[in-house]
């Protein structure tokens, strides 16, 4: 999960008595109304909207986008600037997605702008450091308190032209598949997987499962892969679901998407 804002300078830690994280803003680096962003993607559980700084009069997080990222973690992007929410509850929204822009609403001392940020772990607050990665394009300031603790990530992205291709050579099958819209999975690997350009959605219809020995994921709009022992992707029936004259063409698709599953793969076992 990447972190909130491209411009990385934590302002104040977790410890008792604060139970999330402050990230703060710089004038060459977007000012103090800089994009927040979805750490992962999600649901939208709540927003609220209409707060000026609260400050020092009332206790209140202002602003905020409450998301639900699966695997029973939830995140609260708080003191918002008032009008700059960009999102609706129960919005599905993608890694990196504009959730709305820092600011000062709620209960931020004498009003400084800056962004409180929480994770929750079924439900208790926890440090969100160890969850997060400095993405490439997510600059980290030289101020920043705990540098030590600042974790990098890689990007991971998956040729469109190779899933598109993939799209027409499996969507036979899907067709008989009871697919859960809900993106979230009990396993971490496939729950990393959400990060980046695609969703992993999980195939409920257990019949099916059984009958051909596949579990079936959705990576992206209409295209799909089948998964066997966690890591070996599209070893689907391919005469069951591919014209004949096409089997070459696909096979080597399918060996290019291997590769760039194994990526992935790589990358998550290393943050697993
Ligand atoms: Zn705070």
């Amino acid at each position: 999960m990447r972190y909130p804002n491209n411009y990385i300078t934590i302002t104040q830690i977790f410890k008792p008595g604060h139970l999330g994280a402050d990230l703060g803003w710089n004038s060459s680096h977007g000012g103090p109304y800089h994009d927040i962003i979805a750490i992962a993607g999600g649901v939208v559980v709540a927003t609220t909207e209409g707060y000026n700084c609260t400050w020092p009069d009332y206790k209140s997080y202002g602003n905020y986008v409450y998301i639900d990222h699966g695997n029973g973690i939830t995140a609260m992007y708080a003191h918002l600037k008032r009008g700059s929410v960009a999102v609706k509850r129960g919005q599905r929204v993608v890694e990196g997605q504009k959730l709305g822009q820092m600011g000062n609403s709620g209960w931020c001392i004498r009003c400084a702008v800056h962004l409180h940020f929480e994770i929750r772990k079924n439900g208790n607050k926890v440090d969100p450091i160890p969850y997060l990665r400095a993405m490439p394009n997510q600059y980290i300031s030289d101020k920043t308190l705990i540098p030590e603790r600042i974790k990098r990530g890689e990007e991971v992205t998956i040729k469109p032209e190779a899933a598109d291709r993939m799209r027409d050579q499996i969507k036979v099958n899907i067709d008989n598949l009871n697919i859960r819209s809900n993106p979230y999975l009990g396993d971490n690997k496939i729950g990393m997987l959400q990060r980046g350009i695609y969703n992993v959605y999980e195939q409920r219809d257990m019949t099916h499962e059984q009958s051909n020995g596949y579990l079936w994921y959705r990576i992206a709009d209409n295209v799909w892969c089948a998964q066997v022992n966690g890591v070996d992707f599209y070893k689907a029936e391919l005469p069951e679901i591919v014209h004949p004259t096409e089997l070459e063409k696909a096979n080597q698709t399918i060996n290019e998407m291997k590769k760039d599953f194994k990526l992935v793969f790589d990358i998550v076992n290393k943050y697993s």
